[in-house]
């Protein structure tokens, strides 16, 4: 589901703006109601959650994919620079609460290389189920993880 913005809860410091690759985060500068952020185009949200981690105010609200947090739930996720991790809370529709953190994954700029470098798939990559160099990108030699109950 596309993010939205709490009108109430945005300041309009921009840095979801600043973040969205899709370039669909904007700014009004109402009279009423001052500067808040907006998702201008949801048709076009990736869906990537970029600017929900990086909003300051918790300001921006989705929906959990479903495979982790059933309908009728609450997400937070913020990225926390400090510690270097996101952070992520959901509120199951029962109240039972769970908390989880990811290691940011950082990458030297320039350090990825482009597609062009990539050698063609075989025949049988591409009727293989596996994404396009996976596992070695998605280091999931051992296979991917799996959500435990809480
Ligand atoms: Fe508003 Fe959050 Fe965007 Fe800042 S990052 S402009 S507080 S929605
Ligand atoms: Fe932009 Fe991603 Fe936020 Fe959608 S989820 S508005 S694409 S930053």
């Amino acid at each position: 589901m596309p993010t939205f913005v709490d009108p109430n809860k945005c300041d309009g410091c921009g840095k979801c703006v600043d973040i969205c690759p899709s370039d669909i985060m904007h700014l009004s500068n109402s009279i009423v109601s001052g500067r808040k952020a907006f998702n201008i185009e949801p048709n076009y949200c990736w869906e990537c959650y970029s600017c929900v981690k990086e909003c300051p105010q918790h300001a921006i609200d989705m929906r959990g994919y479903a495979d982790f947090a059933p309908l009728n739930h609450k997400l937070t996720v913020l990225r926390d620079k400090e510690k270097n991790v996101v952070s992520w809370k959901i509120k199951y529709r029962n109240d039972m609460k769970n908390e989880f953190q990811f290691p940011i994954r950082t990458t030297a700029w320039g350090s990825i290389s482009p597609p062009q470098s990539f050698q063609n798939p075989s025949d049988e990559e591409f009727r293989s189920q596996l994404l396009a160099h996976e596992p070695g990108y998605l280091k999931s030699e051992r296979g991917l993880a799996t959500a435990t109950k809480p």
